[in-house]
């Protein structure tokens, strides 16, 4: 009957309400995820690196990015794409050891490609394709790697010897290409290679860095000739800083420990330690005051800050070096003169964070983020739904052009799942999206009944068709 049907149009016109205006326009919801290794804030300002200021004039900038602990590679990597913290996402260090699974894992060797390793966690290409859409990505870490059985739809195996220009051009043909893909993922090596070897603080740095500076000029005239540059949100970060380390400036454990005791499982400058059946105690009081620039944690102990306790991957005792001291078993081990690994409240740990198209706002500085806060970002950008995160989209949401909060709600955090409390940020968040949408579908269906009843009182013998024309059509294109 009439009412009924007049109830399901108001409902349609509600959802409608619900949807359109909250998120983003079709065209705005692509995104390409540039990583340049190891480049640490302040690299923008140690050489004049005009391509990366044309992206701040033209798009927004974040000075402070604090990273994850450890400060390494793999986690921060997978980090970005799955917002959780190492203790969740299951990357703890770039060498690790699986007590359940008995299983290493290390950058030396393919074991990296042991998919049990990554999927604890679901990183972002994979929750983009089960929404429908099609990923690409140029050796991002951890994208040549099957995980929950799926690979991106487009990837490259890693090979560092493929130049920063032929994986720009790969990601370039993914965008244009029939099924252009949405998601587009690149990496490159440098400057973190440079960084360990030189040290950050050497003058060599400084054409390391314009070098960068160009290669991201390649990718502005190539996003620009294949007219992506105003449509395509381009993420410019990175995992990790760097920092200056000296010969006289390090710990050598042999001096306190003996090695029969314990397996040194990673080494600097976050030293991960499994004592042998029987030497916990040992191992821990000799190591414990041993020298003043190394701080020793029982697992149960390491800082809350850190999220770095609920994973069996993380080993019963952990020694960090103070910034600039540099851990080795013996001093004829390998030494660099940069290193990252350090508590991810040390500025020098951080990365850099620019960002520019349709969706962000022109010409924008923010302080600060969390790299959590990437995630939830780059869900709202692919309109997809977010899985359970340690991030905060409402902590971000400033960088974009038009306050447009999401209406699916955001799952529990999974730092919950360990029994820690669950961030009040979520909740807020929720409850925000939750309330403009329900207001606005009160608003619509209190008015569109004061219409239908106006129409009835006005009208002796309503017409159901005309009615519903009249009413539903200047509303739907409203
Ligand atoms: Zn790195």
């Amino acid at each position: 009957n009439m009412t009924s049907k007049l109830l399901w149009a108001s409902f349609i016109l509600a959802t409608l309400t619900f949807a359109t205006p909250l998120s983003l326009h079709p065209d705005q919801q692509k995104v390409l995820l540039v990583s340049f290794d190891g480049f640490r804030w302040d690299y923008l300002y140690k050489v004049p690196t005009p391509h990366f200021h044309y992206v701040m004039k033209y798009g927004v900038h974040v000075k402070q990015v604090t990273n994850i602990f450890i400060t390494k590679t793999y986690p921060n990597f997978y980090t970005l794409v799955t917002g959780l913290f190492a203790e969740s996402h299951g990357i703890v260090s770039n060498d690790m050891f699986d007590p359940i699974l008995n299983k290493s894992f290390s950058l030396d060797h393919m074991n990296i490609y042991d998919s049990e390793f990554w999927e604890e966690a679901t990183p972002i290409w994979i929750t983009n394709q089960r929404a429908g859409h099609t990923s690409g990505a140029a050796m991002w870490p951890g994208t040549d790697v099957k995980i929950h059985k799926s690979f991106p739809t487009h990837y490259m195996p890693y090979n560092e010897s493929v130049s920063f220009e032929d994986r720009v051009d790969k990601i370039i043909e993914w965008f244009t290409s029939k099924e252009p893909i949405n998601l587009g993922l690149l990496y490159w090596e440098d400057p973190d290679d440079m960084g360990h070897h030189l040290g950050p603080d050497s003058p060599l740095m400084g054409p390391v860095i314009s070098d960068i500076d160009n290669k991201l000029g390649y990718l502005i005239k190539m996003l620009k000739k294949a007219n992506l540059w105003n449509t395509l949100n381009l993420i410019i970060t990175s995992d990790h800083g760097m920092t200056q380390c000296s010969e006289n400036r390090i710990i050598e454990l042999d001096q306190y420990l003996d090695k029969d005791h314990y397996i040194l499982i990673d080494q600097s400058p976050v030293a991960a330690i499994l004592p042998k059946e029987g030497k916990f105690d040992e191992v821990y009081e000799a190591l414990a005051h041993a020298h003043p620039n190394l701080t020793v944690y029982k697992k149960e102990e390491i800082p809350e800050r850190w999220h770095y306790r609920h994973n069996d991957r993380i080993q019963p005792i952990i020694a960090v070096a103070d910034e600039g001291w540099y851990i080795l078993q013996n001093k004829s081990d390998d030494f660099l003169l940069g290193s990252h690994g350090y508590d991810n409240a040390l500025p020098e740990m951080h990365p850099m964070f620019l960002a520019h198209g349709p969706a962000f706002r022109n010409n924008f500085t923010k302080e600060s983020m969390n790299s959590t806060d990437l995630y939830p970002l780059l869900c709202h950008l692919l309109n997809i739904t977010a899985m359970p995160h340690n991030g905060s989209f409402q902590n971000v949401q400033d960088l974009l052009n038009s306050a447009t909060p999401r209406t699916t709600p955001y799952m529990k955090s999974t730092t919950f799942l360990h029994g820690s409390i669950k961030p009040k940020e979520y909740e807020q968040e929720e409850s925000y999206a939750y309330f403009i949408g329900v207001s606005l579908g009160s608003i619509i269906v209190i008015v569109f009944f004061v219409i239908f009843i106006k129409h009835l009182i006005h009208s002796q013998i309503p017409d159901l068709q005309d009615m519903q024309a009249e009413i539903a059509q200047p509303l739907l294109h409203a």
